[in-house]
């Protein structure tokens, strides 16, 4: 069995320079691949993460600058967060403040102290003081001094109408365990490195909005395409609509709605992002996949530039 938990999260952005800017400028996170939306090649498909982009630390946007902000409620992900060192409160509260950004007064939640804040787009980010965290490495050669920088995802908050739902497909299908509650919150965690913890917020009553600053899916991590197969078969069981698996280039996917009417998505380590490019090479240019390179030059035509 692999190991359990996120693999990535998926939002949606506006201005994609300004995306780039915050991520590998203020979070010091590496953009490990720059690629297109695959049904949507007009727009990029930035993945940030760590050194190797490792399953766990990854979370990737589409940037459609046209479209309308989001509104985070009912049915959605309602914050992202992000694991660093126990040590690196200091430096990231003066850091983040350096940027002007207007964050909440470190608070403690399920025994963790957690920085709350938000992106360019209004995407609602956590920074969470991990005492795991110092096990893992991040991206060294970013704007962060290497003892504090992002180590991967420490997880997702879900908002729900009933934290029962998603909670039973989290504890029968997905690896996790119910492990703590404070009033309307629910703590579900795995052992995996990253990306191990998903907290369900229940009691919301209003739909939410998609658009810019929303996350649009979360994926889950299985080890192999045998592995995707046999979960596939076991939720199709329950009576989830699954889609059939799709080449996402750098791993295979399939995609269902949890009973909250989230989007979450069963991703497969392997290949991962060194299929294109080596390791020291990751984001550097734009790849494409191989039914779309024969398009590359109107694609590069149309996509707006990231400025360095
Ligand atoms: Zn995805």
């Amino acid at each position: 069995m692999a190991e359990k938990g996120i693999h990535h999260i998926t939002a949606v952005a506006g201005n994609p320079n300004e995306n780039y800017k915050f991520y590998t400028q203020v979070l010091g996170l590496r953009l490990v691949k720059k690629t297109v939306n695959f049904d949507d090649p007009s727009v990029y498909h930035l993945y940030y993460g760590n050194e190797s982009g490792d399953p766990g630390s990854i979370l990737t946007f589409f940037p459609w600058k046209h479209l309308q902000d989001g509104d985070p409620d009912r049915g959605q992900v309602v914050a992202v967060s992000f694991s660093i060192p126990t040590g690196s409160k200091a430096f990231w509260l003066d850091h983040l403040r350096d940027h002007n950004l207007d964050i909440e007064e470190p608070f403690s939640r399920f025994g963790k102290e957690v920085i709350g804040l938000q992106d360019p787009d209004g995407l609602h980010l956590e920074l969470v003081l991990d005492p795991t965290a110092n096990n893992f490495e991040g991206w060294p050669e970013g704007p962060i001094p290497e003892e504090h920088t992002i180590r991967g995802l420490h997880g997702a908050t879900l908002a729900e109408e009933n934290y029962s739902g998603a909670g039973r497909l989290l504890e029968e299908d997905l690896g996790f365990k119910l492990t703590n509650q404070l009033e309307s919150r629910y703590l579900y965690e795995t052992d995996a490195d990253f990306g191990s913890v998903i907290e369900i917020i229940d009691g919301f009553d209003l739909n939410g909005r998609p658009g810019k600053g929303t996350v649009h899916h979360i994926a889950f991590r299985v080890k192999d395409e045998k592995e995707q197969d046999s979960l596939r078969k076991q939720l199709l069981n329950k009576g989830y609509y699954l889609t059939e698996v799709k080449d996402r280039d750098y791993f295979k996917s399939v995609y269902f709605h949890e009973p909250g009417g989230i989007l979450f998505e069963i991703a497969t380590d392997p290949p991962g992002f060194t299929k294109d490019e080596p390791l020291d090479e990751l984001g550097s240019s734009l790849k494409l996949p191989k039914w779309l390179e024969n398009e590359r030059n109107i694609i590069e035509e149309e996509l707006p530039k990231l400025n360095n």
